[in-house]
């Protein structure tokens, strides 16, 4: 019987190492066409493991779902009786083979770091103190803290000392948007070595902040299971039942929303910064010597140029200014490959509407930072191919190269 626990123990202890499977696992882009069909859709959440990766909000708005196979013939036969109700288009007909295909960095290309492929936050760390020992009057590598004890690195580039003003960017706040990371080193590589005369005259104007995952306790967790977004802190509830994350983009101190179910992917926390992570990079920012004047988050996915404010409507004091650079900004990235970005505030582009506690919203608000934007790459689900990392970096490199020249007067 003793042997029995002892084998089911080392069991599970095994299967929790192991990546968490999607085998038959369906992304559906779903547009309810009636209330009828909202409602329907709306009572998927009931199901475990169903997850509404693009929130659904009203008719006609799209949102994106991921269906474990066991729910998929109810939601069609569903989908069937509503007769048409619901627009429904397949983005991925096999989430784990999506997952397999993805381009995680083989082994054979372990302490090697390049763009095509996705690697684990150990590479990226390494790589980081690689260019930092190789350049030491250029690169500076800085380590936050986390919860579970990480290095939140921050990367400051200096070729000129004398700069007053610098250019942060921020990615890796969602765990599972791996785009982000990818694009931010890309970006860090370019700015230190690159010979094109944009980037050598915005590299001497401004000092260069890059932090490439700004959630790395997630990040690392998302290697385990490819669709985890939030930290990896504990919370408990009054009835003893604990669940494991906070959204560390809902939990800056820019009207803080308290409350939300625990459980829930978007849960704020139970009070303002009370995530390490964000505690940390935010009283890193307050302290940063030059005058920041550009400051660019990275996200995905759904191919827009955002703007504060994300909790309401109310425009900026430079929205002209700020709206007028976004707009050129994506049309410098549309010149690249093609893609079409969206540009507006969060609060009128994002399909939940408001937000609060974002960090975009609290780095205009305290810091003044003049031009603010968060950017959605690319892509159609957050499995995104590796193919497209190269792509994505350049046409998003050209545009913030672009804005950041743009904003340096405002
Ligand atoms: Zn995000």
């Amino acid at each position: 019987m003793r042997l029995l626990w002892l084998l089911n123990v080392t069991l599970v202890a095994f299967a929790s190492a192991l990546p968490k499977r999607y085998d038959n696992y369906v992304v559906y882009r779903v547009t309810p066409q009636s209330e009828k069909a909202l409602e329907s859709l709306r009572s998927l959440n009931k199901y475990e493991d169903v997850e509404f990766l693009i929130p659904l909000t009203k008719v006609g708005h799209t949102a994106a779902v991921l269906l474990p196979p066991q729910y998929q013939n109810i939601f069609l036969e569903e989908h069937r009786n509503l007769n048409d109700y619901i627009n429904v288009e397949v983005v991925l007909q096999n989430v784990q083979e999506a997952i397999i295909d993805e381009g995680l960095r083989p082994e054979s290309k372990a302490g090697s770091f390049d763009w095509d492929y996705y690697y684990t936050l150990d590479d990226m760390q390494k790589w980081i103190n690689g260019l930092r020992l190789k350049y030491p009057n250029n690169v500076e590598m800085i380590n936050l803290k986390t919860y579970e004890n990480r290095n939140l690195t921050v990367v400051k580039v200096v070729f000129n000392p004398n700069a007053t003003k610098a250019v942060f960017v921020e990615a890796g706040m969602h765990a599972r948007e791996w785009i982000g990371p990818a694009v931010a080193t890309y970006i860090l590589n370019e700015i230190i070595h690159s010979s094109d005369s944009k980037i050598v005259e915005l590299r001497n104007k401004f000092n260069w902040y890059i932090a490439p995952v700004v959630n790395p306790d997630g990040f690392v967790y998302s290697f385990k299971d490819r669709f985890w977004r939030k930290t990896r802190t504990p919370v408990t509830k009054p009835s003893g039942k604990i669940c494991i994350g906070i959204d560390p983009n809902r939990n800056w101190d820019f009207h803080f929303g308290e409350g939300g179910e625990i459980c829930n992917d978007t849960y704020p926390g139970p009070y303002a910064f009370s995530e390490t992570c964000t505690r940390e990079l935010s009283n890193f920012l307050l302290n940063i010597p030059e005058k920041v004047q550009s400051y660019i988050g990275l996200h995905s996915y759904s191919e827009k140029i955002l703007m504060p404010y994300s909790n309401s409507s109310e425009h900026l004091d430079n929205y002209d200014q700020v709206y007028k650079i976004a707009k050129e900004a994506a049309k410098v990235l549309k010149g690249v490959n093609g893609e079409d970005f969206g540009v507006g505030t969060a609060a009128e582009m994002l399909p939940q509407g408001s937000v609060v506690g974002a960090s975009m919203d609290w780095v205009k608000e305290k810091m003044r930072v003049p031009y603010v934007v968060t950017y959605e790459l690319r892509g159609k689900d957050f499995i995104l191919p590796a193919n497209q990392i190269i792509p994505a970096s350049i046409e998003t490199l050209q545009s913030i190269l672009y804005s950041v020249k743009e904003a340096e007067h405002l």
